[in-house]
């Protein structure tokens, strides 16, 4: 199999050479010849199978013919995170580089003077993030009606950031005779939905199932208790015990994003931090650190590291079980790709078997334990079940733009009793980002102070608290109990 017999014009087959690629990726062999015919086409492929060139490459193809005009750009990639959109920024201008095209890059962060000229000037491709983009569309800075293309990129995470309202008012104001090339790692049903008012007869191509982690990798769990200290404690353990070149380490939190990386700074660990309240700038330069290895240790949330290009990460870390349990697999999927082998190692409290289960559930198989399984006595079921409550907050209960209420409004009654997941770098957020100059991770402060910041986390979660448990009373209460 190679990239000539796939339909892409002869100048984007050379550059597709002249960037290294040999083979296309499965996702990329079955994209591509339906994608330059100009028909719609619904891509299910985890990260890191190249789903990037599978529409980078029939748009360079197709943008062969017509020009742009002034503010009127042809083409429009949508991404959930500037890191993302600047990656397939990358990939126009690694890939595209005899094609002269003009490629807007709109995302938050950056002033808008500088894409506002791009717009004016005429731009084939614009890239956005989705807020930044309805920003400069309702500040009348650029035309939609003369879409040929429209790619929606990473959907299941647009998802998650709370981005649908914004997709949906996007697409609705495109032609509607445009293509439209939609790629995501996993199909829940609000992408279904989305996909299925939005796409027309598209070819769906799903390349592997989109839950299995890949068999490379070889997973461990770690039992711990909840205190903080503990687990930081094991999460040493855990680095010590492996022979790391490199390794994220993933929290639920962004709280504890800054708590644990400040603490493995304190223990003498070269590590950097990644988290939403970063700016562009601290975030790039942190990564660029991480990539050429100057940081060996990454310390990040699912939202911030979410599906940034990495290569060749030996180790995943879970500090925490993360709630939902696609994110694991997302998670552990920075290490063993291309065929190597990989390491994935979680620390798992007693408070999270639920959510563990979950996650065995959906790989269809248990996760070995390091040191033996806990005991059934060991598991605090009480909270394990709250915690599921946890999960429709982070789809339903973040603000919406435009206003719009959340679809799921049932699960957003749920207990509010663990802190919500890190807001997600939201429209709103980057619009403000140039202004709200976020913190730099304080280097060789003191670390953050842990207890004094577990305790005002837990007072957090005490206000957040219904008194007892609120409407819910788990099923295991409801059991008649025997008098010993
Ligand atoms: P995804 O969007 O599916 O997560 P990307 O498009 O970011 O994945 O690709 C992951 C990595 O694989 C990138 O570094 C990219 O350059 C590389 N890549 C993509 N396609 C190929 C290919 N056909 N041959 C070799 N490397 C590739
Ligand atoms: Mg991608």
């Amino acid at each position: 199999m190679s990239f000539s017999n796939l339909g892409l014009s002869p100048k984007v087959e050379s550059a597709v050479i002249a960037a290294g690629f040999e083979t296309p990726t499965p996702i990329q062999a079955q994209a591509i010849p339906v994608a330059v015919t100009g028909r719609d086409v619904l891509g299910i492929a985890q990260t890191g199978t190249g789903k990037t060139a599978s529409f980078v490459l029939p748009m360079l193809t197709r943008l062969e013919r017509g020009r742009a005009r002034a503010r009127m750009p042809r083409t429009l990639i949508l991404e959930p995170t500037r890191e993302l959109a600047a990656q397939v920024a990358d990939a126009f201008e690694l890939l595209g580089k005899s094609h002269r095209l003009t490629v807007a890059l709109l995302i938050g962060g950056v002033s808008y003077d500088e894409q506002d000229k791009k717009l004016d000037r005429g731009a084939d491709v614009v890239i956005a993030t989705p807020g930044r983009l309805l920003d400069h569309f309702e500040r009348g800075k650029l035309l939609l009606n003369s879409i040929e293309i429209l790619v929606v990129d990473e959907a299941d995470r647009m998802l998650d950031m709370g981005f649908i309202p914004d997709i949906e008012r996007i697409c609705k104001v495109l032609p509607f005779t445009r293509q439209t090339l939609f790629f995501s790692a996993t199909m829940p049903p609000e992408i279904q939905r989305l996909a299925d008012n939005f796409l027309h007869t598209p070819e769906r191509i799903e390349v592997s199932p989109p839950a299995t982690a890949a068999t490379t990798i070889v997973q461990r769990l770690k039992k711990t208790s909840d205190l903080p200290a503990d687990k930081r404690e094991a999460l040493r353990g855990l680095i010590r015990d492996h022979e790391i070149k490199n390794a994220i380490i993933f929290c639920n939190r962004k709280k504890d994003v800054g708590i644990v990386f400040r603490s493995l700074q304190r223990h003498g660990f070269n590590a950097g931090a990644l988290h939403g309240d970063m700016d562009q700038r601290q975030r790039t330069a942190t990564l660029d650190a991480f990539r050429s290895g100057e940081i060996p240790i990454l310390v990040a949330s699912d939202v911030a590291a979410r599906g940034l290009d990495i290569p060749e990460v030996s180790h995943v870390f879970n500090y925490d079980v993360p709630v939902h349990p696609e994110d694991y697999v997302h998670r552990i999927g920075r290490t063993g790709r291309a065929g190597r082998e990989g390491h994935a190692a979680m620390l798992v409290t007693p408070k999270d078997h639920k959510a563990l289960k979950a996650i065995h559930a959906m790989l269809r198989t248990e996760i070995p334990w390091v040191d033996g399984a806990p005991k059934a006595e060991e598991l605090d079921e009480s909270v394990a079940s709250s915690r599921e409550n946890g999960r429709g907050r982070r789809r339903g209960g973040r603000s919406q733009r435009g206003g719009r209420k959340p679809e799921n409004t049932t699960e957003t009654a749920a207990p509010k009793r663990h802190e919500p997941p890190e807001p997600e770098i939201k429209a709103k957020s980057e619009a403000d980002a140039p202004k709200r100059a976020a913190k730099p991770p304080r280097k060789g402060s003191d670390g953050g102070k842990p207890a004094a910041k577990d305790k005002s986390r837990s007072g957090q979660q005490r206000e957040n608290q219904p008194v007892g448990m609120g409407d819910h009373v788990p099923a295991f209460m409801m059991r008649p109990v025997r008098a010993s």
